[in-house]
């Protein structure tokens, strides 16, 4: 096992990391609301929780992965105020309630397929753990709750340093809780459970010793990463809006319930956000990009992928077109790189490509700094002094860290059509060939006019590429 430093937001430090058992690091994340599609910017949480799982296990360590998906409970204001983020989507649909979640359940799952993402061992549904939640709630009621007309409140002013995750103490961030609920002791406290109002009309509801209604977001996650993870597990991810609220809130229900100081898990990790130029991007907003969107202007996912690991995770990144073709020339650069060693086969080297891998080790085990790791990856490729098939092997074993698919990826693959090209794969190879024979008679005018027509549908020629491309989608 390499050791590995990680920064804690706990504590403010980063830290070398201690599992309870290296051969079973625990690690849960809060997953997205299925109230709508995930934005770009919801995926860079789940590409570092990817990063990091995969860099654990490279360094030898065993892992179990948790990601819940939130299906009821998050409310539109974090800090319990305003619908319910489902209700109101499937109210605003006309469509059912179950059928928004597993549509966009579904959509979640393949973004994460389509960007390389592993599996967690399991995706627990909040609405499938509502009886844990009931029994959570009515074990720290009475010492740690107070009933109000629409539910079961939190008092946060019954556990040890309320909010130190987020920097503040008893007074709770003031950010986020303008909207507050009438007759709530202290700004900060939160609902477990939202009795359903006299003639409210819910989709999802349940029967509750605190009236029928439904859960309260951060119970749920106190809930499942209990279950799954047990008492105290290793690691808790999210983005780093929840360490103002939501985190807090799971860690002051986690300390009510055992009775203890310790907020359930020994890291919290938070990655930074994906910015546009007007600012987070949000997906209440209604507009934001979402991977989809990414291919429909001709990107590969795993360009996406690539981009967000130029980025150290705690760093703000900024996305831009730009940004993302340049990610994607640098790939396809990796790529053709990589078939060119293919093409070479065997032979002889002076050297071996362990340096390679230690320089690769050190950088990811420094809280997980993959801006420093990838080109660490350029020079392996470019040292002629290893092997073809030495550095093709270690390429293949970094690769497990950075899940770019390197060694699998063509370029035809990463040659995605926009949807607005009005042209396929077999029509620009047909045109491509007319091309040729134009050229081959000397015909320039008709030449041109094929390349002229090509550009026309978003197809750029391209003659004498240093990287063997004939063509190219215009960006
Ligand atoms: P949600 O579906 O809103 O519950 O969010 C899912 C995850 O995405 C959470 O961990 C959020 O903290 C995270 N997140 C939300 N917006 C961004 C963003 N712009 N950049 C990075 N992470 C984000
Ligand atoms: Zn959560």
């Amino acid at each position: 096992m390499t050791p590995i430093t990680l920064y804690n937001s706990l504590t403010r430090a980063t830290e070398t990391f201690a599992p309870a058992d290296p051969a079973n690091v625990r690690i849960y994340s809060c997953g997205p609301t299925v109230y709508h599609y995930a934005h770009i910017g919801n995926l860079r949480a789940y590409l570092f929780t990817d990063t990091l799982g995969r860099v654990l296990t490279w360094l030898g360590y065993g892992l179990t992965h948790v990601i819940n998906i939130t299906d009821v409970g998050h409310l539109t204001s974090d800090a319990d105020a305003g619908d319910d983020k489902m209700e109101a989507a499937a109210k605003k649909s006309g469509q059912d309630i179950w059928a928004v979640a597993d549509h966009y359940t579904r959509a979640f799952k393949q973004n994460l397929k389509d960007l390389n993402v592993r599996d967690p061992a399991r995706f627990p549904l909040a609405t499938d753990h509502v009886e844990q939640m009931i029994a959570f709630g009515t074990a720290i009621a009475d010492k740690h709750c107070y009933r109000l007309p629409d539910g079961l409140y939190f008092d946060v002013t019954t556990v040890p340093q309320y909010g130190l995750l987020a920097g503040t103490r008893e007074d709770g961030p003031a950010e986020g809780r303008i909207e507050t609920v009438e007759g709530k002791r202290h700004p900060a406290d939160f609902a477990i459970w939202r009795t359903s109002a006299p003639g409210e009309n819910r989709q999802m509801e349940w029967d509750s010793p605190w009236g029928r209604g439904a859960p309260g977001w951060h119970l749920e996650c106190s809930v499942m990463s209990r279950q799954y993870l047990g008492d105290h597990f290793d690691i808790h991810t999210g983005g780093i809006d929840h360490r103002e609220i939501h985190h807090p809130n799971e860690i002051a229900q986690n300390q009510a319930y055992s009775g203890s100081a310790d907020t359930g898990a020994t890291v919290w990790m938070h990655n930074n956000f994906l910015v546009d130029r007007t600012g987070k991007m949000s997906k209440s907003s209604g507009e934001f990009l979402t991977l989809p969107a990414l291919v429909a202007r001709g990107f590969h996912p795993l360009a996406y992928r690539l981009m967000c690991l130029q980025a150290h995770y705690r760093s703000e990144l900024e996305f831009s077109w730009d940004n993302l073709a340049a990610a994607q020339t640098r790939l396809k650069r990796l790529v053709q790189s990589v078939a060119a060693l293919k093409a070479r086969g065997e032979g002889k080297g002076a050297a071996a490509a362990s340096p390679y891998r230690e320089r690769l080790a050190a950088a990811v085990a420094d809280d997980l700094n993959t801006p420093r790791a990838l080109p660490v990856l350029d020079e392996l490729l470019a040292d002629k002094r290893v092997s073809p098939q030495d550095r093709l092997a270690a390429l293949a074993n970094f690769d497990a860290v950075l899940g770019l698919e390197l060694l699998t990826l063509t370029r035809e693959d990463l040659r995605v059509r926009p949807e607005s090209a009005g042209i396929d794969e077999a029509g620009i190879a047909a045109r491509l060939a007319e091309r040729r024979e134009a050229r081959a008679a000397k015909d320039f005018a008709r030449s041109d006019a094929i390349r002229d027509e090509l550009a026309a549908v978003g197809v750029e020629v391209m003659d004498g590429d240093p990287m063997g491309w004939d063509w190219k989608v215009q960006s």
